[in-house]
């Protein structure tokens, strides 16, 4: 029977990822609220929770993903790796959860279906997928921003008698690829990562390629003693460089620019940055992401390495055959992706020379060859940054549906609210620098913002907040003009515009101006009795 009963909370917060768990610590045990966290998996992780594919770890060095908002955390967990795998990330969202006694106030397969805002009440009232009813004065959506997976609708694929799995659905109990023949579509991030992990135990592995990527060598490794060591005794240092560098890693971005050394410098300078792998690749010069012809020396080093490395020549031209600049997409990182292509039991085929036309009982038909497969991998992204807002199916004042609302395009003042929406507040929403950054960084940064927000409602007396649709377009404006100053829109099939999803209106969606202006501008926003936002 439907328990229709509403349960009321000062505040509801969705989602227990990075950006949940910290916002719940804030406004329940700093500001005294009575909270509650709804999600929709089994356990705390938000991204993490989902994401269990082979070779799934995260591209931002441990020391830097990592919250720094305590000091206590930072010194009683120790990473194990440079970069941290998804079980341990898990695991350090666990400790974090025991560690504020967090979970007794989760509430875990709840997954929000409905969120509506009754003007009359100045309430959210939400209702979940196990029939629960709940109503608050604040709600915070943590979601994420690349948490609604995307399988393409190829004709077919409801008729394969085989296994598919998206990546960021991955199932809990591993898959076993031993013997299998395999196929996977999508070489992003993820798919780069999973290749070289499945290609180790499946029997045969097809990998369908449409856009060729850049990627760099993670050098991934155990942490040494020494090195963890350096990290707890220089954690302030960390906490300050990942506050003022621009995407809110531990790495600084070279002054230099490109043409400012002769080919010989510039060579060693790249040379030793492959060699010490990672993202901060992209830092070798200043202008990688900002001048065409200084990327241009980035992507002809990269495309080199490709070449050397894949001893298949049609292969090395298919992962070459690049139509964007380096970093223009998201850059992976790596851990043997290319070296994986000199194994016999590895087949690479270009679908954007000869794409897949559907699926039956056995496998995958391209226009010109046929595959028969026992398992399929999809690492074909997500509908990120408005998808998983989109799905909580929210109504805002007069009856206004956030799918209505943003039509034509996510609007938001500051990535942090929606004109027409009020007292909700969008953790890393699109038009904040979020997925350009270290996420744990920027979601500090917003989790804080939001707190202070709160408090100085309730000190003042308010009942509500809402920006309104001039200063969204405002802050539109800002984003593209942001956006333009690097070559990041110039790439067709982005998913930071929206491209990667048919129908998707395109709009350049993050802040491309830096995590340390952009916190510039919201603290002046603060300062200011919060500009920009109307206070009843
Ligand atoms: P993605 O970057 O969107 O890549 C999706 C891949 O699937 C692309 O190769 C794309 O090809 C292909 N694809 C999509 N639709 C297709 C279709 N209909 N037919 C054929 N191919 C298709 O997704 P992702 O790799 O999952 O990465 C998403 C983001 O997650 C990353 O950019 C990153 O921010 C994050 N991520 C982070 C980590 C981490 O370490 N923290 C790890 C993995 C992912 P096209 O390029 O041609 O569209």
């Amino acid at each position: 029977m439907v328990n229709t009963q509403i349960r009321h909370y000062d505040a509801i917060i969705i989602g227990a990822g990075f950006s949940g768990l910290y916002q719940l610590h804030l406004l329940r045990d700093r500001l005294k609220l009575n909270c509650i966290v709804l999600e929709k998996g089994e356990g705390v992780g938000g991204t993490w929770y989902w994401n269990r594919y082979p070779g799934a770890r995260c591209d931002t060095e441990s020391h830097a993903y990592t919250y720094f908002f305590s000091d206590e955390i930072f010194n009683e967990w120790e990473w194990s790796e440079r970069y941290p795998g998804h079980a341990e990330i898990r695991k350090y969202l666990n400790f974090v959860s025991e560690k504020f006694d967090l979970k007794k106030d989760i509430s875990f397969k709840s997954e929000v279906i409905k969120t509506s805002y009754k003007q009359n009440d100045n309430k959210w009232f939400l209702e979940t997928s196990d029939d629960l009813f709940y109503s608050s004065k604040f709600l915070i959506s943590a979601v994420g921003c690349i948490s609604t997976a995307n399988i393409p609708k190829i004709r077919g694929l409801d008729k394969f008698k085989g296994s598919y799995f998206h990546t960021g659905n991955w199932p809990k109990n591993d898959v076993n690829f031993e013997g299998k023949i395999v196929g996977q579509i999508g070489t992003g991030s993820t798919g780069i990562q999973a290749v070289p992990v499945i290609a180790e135990t499946a029997k045969h592995f097809t990998v369908f390629q449409r856009t060729p990527n850049y990627s760099v060598p993670a050098r991934n490794k155990p942490l040494s003693k020494d090195f963890k060591k350096y990290v707890k005794e220089n954690f302030n240092d960390l906490r300050k460089t990942v506050k003022k560098t621009p995407n809110g890693h531990a790495f600084l971005i070279s002054e230099t620019l490109v043409h400012e050394v002769d080919e010989k410098e510039r060579l060693k300078r790249y040379e030793n940055a492959w060699e010490k792998g990672g993202l901060q690749f992209r830092g070798t010069f200043k202008d990688i992401i900002s001048d065409k012809r200084a990327n241009d020396t980035a992507s002809e080093f990269i495309k080199k390495k490709i070449k050397e490395i894949v001893k298949n020549k049609e292969y090395a031209q298919i992962l070459t055959n690049f139509d964007h600049p380096y970093a223009g997409k998201r850059p992976p990182i790596d851990t043997n992706y290319f070296e994986t292509f000199n194994r016999e039991n590895v087949h690479l085929v270009d679908i954007r020379n000869d794409p897949i036309k559907f699926i039956d009982e056995y496998g995958i038909a391209t226009e010109k060859n046929y595959y028969n497969l026992d398992l399929i991998v999809f690492a074909t992204g997500y509908d990120a940054m408005t998808g998983s807002l989109i799905k909580l199916n929210i109504t805002g004042e007069n009856n206004l549906k956030l799918e209505d609302y943003w039509k034509e395009g996510p609007k938001t003042y500051l990535g942090l609210q929606i004109p027409g929406f009020p007292n909700l507040f969008t953790i890393t929403g699109p038009g904040s620098p979020s997925v350009l950054t270290n996420m744990p960084t920027a979601i500090e940064q917003h989790v804080e913002w939001v707190t202070d927000c709160i408090k100085y409602m309730i000190d003042n007396n308010y009942e509500k907040i809402c920006t309104t649709d001039k200063k969204s377009q405002e802050w539109g404006k800002e984003v593209n003009e942001a956006a333009n100053k690097t070559l990041l829109p110039t790439v067709k099939h982005s998913w930071y515009l929206g491209a990667n999803i048919p129908g998707k209106p395109q709009v350049f969606m993050p802040y491309a101006g830096g995590l340390p202006v952009y916190k510039k501008i919201c603290d002046h926003v603060k300062n200011n009795n919060y500009d920009g936002f109307v206070l009843t």
